[in-house]
């Protein structure tokens, strides 16, 4: 395994944030795996990199903080770590690695009142920034290693240091990732035309509106903006050097016409939200804004985060995959937004990402609903992939099918 995990950072890098001579790194790691986060500074060199940078973050720390922390300080950014972000993002234009792991019940039977408005607060201050990542200014990419806890909710049955191996096999085998490193790159270049294909056939159509329905109640119409773009796994930086936000990945995705969502949209996976459990829960949308909604889990922890701020009850992102993928043939249920995401078909409440529409990476936030897409502190998806579910795209009243029980149709 420890090949294939070399091949990961590989990919990483070169695939991932597809590091060039002479420019930064910026890894955010946990502090519990930092073998990944070296090999991907390793390999970042060996590209010409000018400069890695890691940070370290602890899940045991971040909870006692949300624990003792008054909300004032828990609210505040520090001048220095604005400077840092300044330094780092603004003036350096880092690529952005972040290694994500996380503990599915990290937060559970913390105040999710007091996380929520320091999080809320903390993405204000530093919205500026999150604009690098958002608007594709940077290459930026969000890629998982397993930790005890999290290999331990997704694998039962298995003890720990086992169900963490089991787990690092299963990333690597979604990832598309072998011993051999030209086959690695081979399985990439044939997945990301694969991907590229599918959505230059939904650009070249223009919809003006898509439907879903499946068998669990799913009904739902929508919009559109115009000059919408449907982008797959790459995606281009500003200095236009390709790169993948997401390993693995397996999604084409748009915005909607923000106002332009009705009908019933019911989830088929549970959504881990600030570190508390969603379950069996679904919106109404009316003229694109949530109505009504319900869970059978987690209900209070949806209604905040659906309060969370004026964008918050309209959708951000729609998103293709096909019901036959590596992950979702794998059958597993990650408890983790980066692997679950790219099981299903998905949406997501909140901020829509700009690159969706031409040019609206250069319209300013206040005017994004202008162009039809919705601006929210939050982006936060759910998955809504069926077996049995039916995507038609309509053009002047013509139907296309997109998707015949739950997979692809073209
Ligand atoms: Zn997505
Ligand atoms: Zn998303």
């Amino acid at each position: 395994m420890d090949k294939r995990i070399e091949n990961f950072a590989k990919l990483a890098v070169e695939f991932g944030v597809n590091v060039k001579e002479g420019e930064d790194v910026l890894i955010n790691t946990p502090v519990e795996s930092p073998e990944l986060a070296r090999l991907m500074a390793k390999a970042s060199y060996e590209k010409g990199a000018a400069n890695v940078e890691v940070d370290f973050r602890d899940d045991e720390l971040t909870r006692l903080n949300y624990k003792h922390k008054s909300s004032q300080r828990l609210e505040e950014v520090p001048k220095w770590q604005i400077e840092k972000l300044q330094y780092q993002i603004a003036d350096k234009k880092s690529n952005r690695i972040s290694i994500s792991s996380e503990d599915p019940d990290l937060l559970s039977g913390l105040d999710h009142e007091k996380i929520a408005k320091a999080i809320k607060s903390r993405s204000s201050q530093t919205k500026d920034f999150v604009k690098y990542t958002m608007n594709d200014i940077v290459s930026w990419l969000v890629i998982s290693v397993p930790n005890k806890k999290w290999a331990k909710k997704v694998f039962p049955d298995l003890g720990e240091e086992e169900a963490v191996e089991k787990l690092w096999q299963v990333i690597l085998d979604v990832s598309r990732v072998s011993e051999s490193w030209e086959e690695t790159k081979n399985n990439w270049q044939n997945h990301l035309e694969s991907l590229d294909s599918k959505a230059e056939y939904l650009n070249s159509h223009q919809f003006d509106k898509v439907h879903y329905k499946s068998s669990n109640g799913t009904d739902l119409w929508i919009g559109l903006p115009k000059d919408h773009i449907w982008m797959s796994a790459g995606s281009t930086n500003a200095k236009g050097d390709r790169f993948i936000p997401n390993i693995p990945t397996e999604e084409v995705f748009t915005s909607p016409l923000y106002n332009k969502v009705d009908g019933k949209l019911v989830a088929t996976k549970p959504l881990v939200y600030n570190g508390v459990v969603i379950d069996e829960f679904y919106f109404i949308f009316e003229d694109g804004k949530v109505v009504d909604f319900d869970a059978k889990k987690g209900k209070d922890t949806l209604a905040k985060m659906l309060d969370s701020d004026e964008g918050s009850r309209y959708l951000g992102e729609i998103a293709l995959v096909p019901y036959d993928s590596p992950i979702s043939n794998s059958n597993i249920l990650f408890y983790n937004t980066l692997f679950d995401e790219n099981a299903s078909c998905h949406f997501a409440l909140g901020k829509a990402y700009p690159t969706t529409v031409k040019g609206g990476a250069e319209v300013a936030d206040e005017k994004i609903r202008e162009i039809g897409l919705n601006d929210s502190l939050i982006h936060e998806d759910f998955m809504v992939g069926a077996k049995d579910l039916q995507i038609s795209a309509y053009k002047d009243d013509r139907e296309f099918k997109i998707f015949v029980d739950g997979n692809w149709a073209f």
